[in-house]
């Protein structure tokens, strides 16, 4: 399903006041960008990435500004367990109490190859990072966000997904099966709670994995990562009215 995305340009400068919002990715790339301008809007965020001295920048920049310290959640998603899936859920439920949002946006575009020639090693490595981290971390941080308010979960998909493209590899399949997962968890939820499970396609942007993925593109002519953020903001804005189970294209 591909629908008509709004976007919040001018928000209240308290649009997520009282909010704590989950975004994996936090170090770098669109994943940074939107932790900043949810901290900067009254959020607390907590801070999920490989990479610790990353979100320690980030968190920095965040109480530089003036927003709320972050908790910052060092994890490799490519190890990630059952176990430690849980002990993150636990970790927030002390810290936070609750988890209003959760975005999964970290991701690796793993080899760029015709299926005949990508290693198992490398494909199991991709399904892990885009797919079952993602999974894990939904199922134990359930709980979490059934005592946040009016929860969102927001899954991040790629143009490559439907229909999959060639030579794009596993990636290409973890973000349809991350479509899937999507539309799986939000029928299952429909009915029973008001927890609202979305997808989003940031499109072209320019970032780390773009140039990585299009090395000999210029990234001037991308958009930048801020012209993505109005979109995100209305897919998690409590008081915004996105579908559920839809995947939106910006
Ligand atoms: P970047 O590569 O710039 O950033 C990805 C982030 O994910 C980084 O912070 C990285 O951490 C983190 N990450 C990667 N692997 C792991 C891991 N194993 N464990 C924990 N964190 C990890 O990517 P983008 O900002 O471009 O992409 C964000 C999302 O948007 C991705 O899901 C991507 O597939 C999707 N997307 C991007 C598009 C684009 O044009 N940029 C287009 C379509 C979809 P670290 O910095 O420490 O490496």
């Amino acid at each position: 399903m591909s629908n008509n995305v709004k976007r919040i340009e001018a928000p209240d400068a308290q649009l997520f006041a009282g909010q704590t919002v989950m975004v994996t990715g936090a170090g770098a790339g669109i994943g940074r960008q939107l932790a900043l301008d949810l901290a900067s809007l009254g959020a607390e965020l907590v801070l999920l990435g490989r990479t610790q001295a990353k979100l320690e920048a980030v968190d920095d920049e965040i109480r530089q500004a003036g927003g709320k310290a972050a908790v910052v959640c060092p994890c490799d998603l490519a190890t990630l367990d059952e176990e430690q899936a849980e002990k993150i859920a636990e970790g927030i439920d002390l810290e936070c109490g609750k988890l209003d949002a959760l975005v999964h946006n970290a991701g690796i575009l793993g080899p760029r190859a015709p299926i005949a020639n990508v290693k198992l090693a490398d494909w199991a490595q991709v399904m892990q990072v885009n797919l079952t981290a993602p999974y894990l971390l939904t199922r134990a941080l359930l709980p979490v966000l059934r005592a946040g308010t009016r929860p969102r979960i927001l899954f991040t998909s790629s143009g490559v997904a439907r229909p999959g493209r060639a030579y794009w590899g596993p990636y290409a399949v973890s973000k349809a099966g991350t479509e899937n997962l999507c539309e799986v968890l939000a029928a299952e939820l429909t009915d029973t709670e008001s927890i609202r499970v979305n997808c989003v396609n940031p499109g072209a942007t320019r970032t780390a994995m773009r140039a990585a993925a299009y090395p000999a593109e210029d990234p001037a002519t991308l958009p930048a990562v801020e012209e993505k953020i109005p979109a995100y903001r209305w897919l998690l804005a409590d008081h915004a009215e996105p579908q559920s189970g839809a995947v939106y294209h910006l």
